[in-house]
């Protein structure tokens, strides 16, 4: 038993224009397989998939940012959908709506957030057991790591948008939340909270 890699839950060429079939080979095939193979050589190969919560909150140095990265990479895959994007709706929506003031003020808050976050890293919306906050994150580092449940995310590495979107990181934000973003998948992850 290892940590083994996830499949896409879509084709690799599904989320074209806002991230191309080749960013997506490259990033899930190759950067998230590095993660997980780095992750078992470090590891023995014998932690599994259903460890990884676990071996993140046990571990330092390069075990925790290689099991972190394979979190963080399976977590923003499953955050995204082809024929995504838009505006939230139903109990998601009201709960933004309450805890940022309108669905705007949130999509404004995570979008600097991605956008301003400085260097490598994620920006995400989390539950922190008592309410709904924008945060943002360096390297592998994760909300699990701060007591908080994760309910989306977007990776800023230069890897997840370069080849798509050069340097313009404002407007890879904007078409993953545009076009990509799986606002029922949020709204699930929220319900389980
Ligand atoms: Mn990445």
């Amino acid at each position: 038993m290892a940590f083994t890699l996830p499949p896409l839950p879509y084709a690799t060429d599904a989320l074209a224009p806002t991230i191309s079939q080749q960013t997506l080979e490259l990033h899930h095939g190759t950067h998230h397989q590095t993660y997980v193979d780095k992750a078992n050589d470090l590891s023995g190969g014998e932690r599994t998939n259903a460890d990884l919560e676990r071996v993140i909150l046990e571990a330092d140095g390069p075990l925790f940012n290689n099991a972190a990265q394979h979190w963080n990479h399976a977590f923003y895959w499953e955050s995204m959908t082809p024929n995504g994007g838009g505006r939230p709706g139903g109990e998601l929506a009201e709960a933004l709506s309450s805890a940022f003031g309108s669905i705007d003020a949130f999509l404004e808050e995570y979008s600097t957030a991605a956008i301003e976050h400085f260097g490598s890293g994620y920006a995400w919306l989390v539950h922190d057991g008592s309410k709904l906050a924008v945060t943002h994150t360096s390297d592998a580092d994760l909300p699990l790591q701060h007591s908080q449940h994760a309910l989306l995310t977007i990776d800023v590495w230069e890897h997840a948008y370069y080849l798509d979107h050069q340097n313009r990181r404002p407007e890879y934000v904007s078409a993953f939340l545009a076009r990509v973003v799986a606002w029922d998948v949020v709204a699930k992850r929220l319900a389980e909270v």
